[in-house]
């Protein structure tokens, strides 16, 4: 059996940033992450052991620490200013490529257009953009756009949508609005779409793949979900503990990937569980 890895997978340059930023806090008991720092158990688990205190994800309450740290995914300009109208200290981590499509969409409101944002509207990425709009519509795909009365249409995307989702809801917004004009501004970042292409380029030289990753990590379930798309079995798992032996049986070149908040640590256990698996398997003679 082979194990062939993506050319780009695992941690993002933001959330890489984003865990720097925790280390330098001296005091993490006296800080308040606002939502999850990253869709990653592993993660979180050492955050909470130094005594970070985590506001869950939908908290409309003022956090009690004095400090807040605002995560990699961001909030609102309403947020933020709440916050510091509550005397807090903000540690802002919002990774920057968010930063841009918060803009992005300010922008196209300014140009007059009602704002349409392809993504998941219970994310905390998308909910921190929406809530500085007037009357922003969130769609996760083709399957919910429909006919909007306005003449001016403004598209953005969350961060982490695959390419292709968001080419096919575009499509779907000008198909159902053909008498508006349609701007779309591509907001979703450079490494979801390195480590999307590079999967498109493993999975015909696999056949099955692993992506390891978080089980909310938004980007994690679609590197999953375009494995299963394309008929290649996939085994998303948090870590080599999940990992069994039988799955493997027969496969002649396996696939490895990971999503934008998996830790390089464990990509790389998750790699010497497979490495170990393919050296005592021997691979069936066809
Ligand atoms: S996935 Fe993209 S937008 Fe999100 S933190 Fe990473 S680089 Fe930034």
């Amino acid at each position: 059996m082979q194990i062939l890895r993506a050319d780009a997978m695992g941690m993002c340059f933001g959330v890489r940033d984003a865990l720097a930023a925790t280390e330098q806090v001296e005091q993490p008991d006296q800080v308040t992450m606002h939502g999850e720092l990253v869709h990653n158990g592993e993660v979180l688990a050492r955050l909470d052991a130094r005594g970070f205190r985590r506001s869950p994800e939908r908290a409309r309450a003022v956090p009690a620490t004095p400090a807040v740290l605002i995560t990699a995914h961001g909030v609102s300009d309403r947020e933020r200013a709440r916050l510091a109208a509550a005397g807090k200290q903000i540690l802002d981590t919002t990774c920057p490529l968010v930063r841009r499509a918060h803009e992005a969409a300010q922008l196209l409101e300014r140009e007059g257009r009602r704002v349409v944002v392809i993504g998941r509207a219970e994310h905390v990425e998308v909910r921190g953009i929406v809530e500085d709009l007037q009357r922003p519509v969130v769609v996760a795909g083709p399957e919910q756009v429909q006919r909007w009365p306005e003449a001016r249409l403004g598209v953005v995307c969350q961060t982490t949508t695959p390419d292709e989702r968001v080419a096919a809801t575009f499509a779907a917004i000008r198909a159902a609005n053909p008498h508006a004009d349609v701007r779309l501004i591509d907001t979703v970042c450079n490494p979801t779409k390195a480590r999307g292409r590079a999967l498109e380029e493993l999975l015909p030289r696999v056949d099955a793949l692993v992506v390891v990753g978080g089980r909310d990590s938004n980007n994690t379930r679609k590197l999953a979900e375009r494995g299963r798309a394309r008929g290649v079995p996939t085994c998303h798992v948090e870590s080599e503990r999940e990992l069994v032996p039988g799955w493997f049986e027969g496969r002649r070149a396996v696939g490895l990937t990971a999503g934008t908040s998996t830790l390089p640590e464990t990509i790389e256990r998750v790699h010497r569980w497979l490495c170990l698996l393919a050296a005592t398997a021997p691979v069936r003679a066809s």
